[in-house]
């Protein structure tokens, strides 16, 4: 059987697809996100041009998808508001064109799995990996198993306080308008200051208000699920001044009630950026199609 091992990152705005063991011996591609049969066949043609047999195929995906392998619509991308991409059967595209095994679960539970194996993540058993983005995801792992239940976490659709006197902006999820991606994805923080996130100036109000409503998701997920340690990435967490603005706040907004010196002495090291940068994603998508043979 081959070594080798293809992944799909398979995102709102790009796909990333590789071929690989892990992070020394990657090779990669990267093309914007268009049609559902143009942007597939471009990642079949990018492996068919590597011209190596592959052990199996893992995709991290954008979603709600079906990961449930007893599911009529397994590996199909579900509900997204994304125009034609709702419905989408991912898997069987790529089964078919290959016939390997495919690995399928979400971008951030890929990403959480490559941090585990290779990132910031390794030796832990229970932890959050958060990209802020285009959208907000949130994956991980807990007692060592990758999260999924009912359907697979949407940790970012939950509710957050919004005090509407700071903060009148209404929103932008097109299911629940003031959720947490609503108020804090890139597109919420463009719309909201009428200017992209990466121009807005650090002193600019935009970062207090961005960390405030990262700070208070992050506050439950840790109560929730007890996380070893939080991983934000995505391109909004770019703005390296956001993680310091964060931790303060998590602190103050615990007020020591977690005992725990990770948080009380060691935040610096519990809420990180990833291991593995950008890659995080696609060696997610490899780590996934390891994770299946
Ligand atoms: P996606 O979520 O589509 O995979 P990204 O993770 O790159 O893509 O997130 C894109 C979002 O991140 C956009 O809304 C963009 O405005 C924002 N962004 C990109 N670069 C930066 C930056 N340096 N600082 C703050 N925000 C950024
Ligand atoms: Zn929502």
């Amino acid at each position: 059987m081959s070594n080798l091992y293809g992944g799909i990152e398979a995102g709102g705005t790009k796909f990333v697809c590789a071929i690989g063991t892990g992070p020394d011996d990657l090779r990669e591609t990267r093309f914007p996100t268009t049609t559902p049969g143009e942007t597939i066949n471009r990642a079949i043609a990018f492996f068919r041009e590597q011209q190596q047999s592959l052990a199996a195929i893992g995709i991290g995906s954008f979603g709600p998808i079906d990961i449930h392998a007893d599911s009529p619509t397994y590996g199909f991308i579900t509900t997204t508001p994304k125009p034609g991409w709702a419905n989408v059967d991912l898997v069987g595209e790529i089964t078919r064109a290959f016939n390997v095994p495919v690995g399928f679960d979400t971008d951030v539970n890929g990403a959480a799995l490559g941090e585990h194996r290779w990132g910031a993540a390794q030796r832990l058993d229970t932890f959050i990996y958060l990209t802020i983005g285009t959208g907000i995801g949130g994956g991980g792992l807990a007692s060592g198993k990758l999260l999924h239940g009912l359907i697979h976490p949407e940790m970012a659709h939950g509710y957050l306080p919004h005090d509407r006197a700071r903060d009148p902006f209404d929103g932008v999820c097109p299911f629940h308008g003031d959720c947490f991606e609503g108020l804090a994805s890139g597109p919420a923080m463009e719309k909201r200051w009428q200017q992209r996130a990466e121009n807005l100036p650090i002193d600019h109000p935009a970062w207090a208000l961005e960390a405030h409503y990262i700070a208070l998701a992050l506050m439950n997920y840790i109560c929730i699920l007890s996380p070893q340690r939080i991983i934000l990435g995505g391109g909004v967490m770019e703005q390296a001044e956001l993680f310091p603005m964060i931790r303060r706040e998590v602190q103050q907004l615990l007020n020591g009630y977690i005992h725990s010196p990770e948080i009380l002495e060691r935040i610096d090291n519990y809420i990180v950026p990833p291991g593995l940068g950008k890659r995080a994603g696609v060696l997610g998508a490899i780590a996934l199609a390891q994770a299946i043979v």
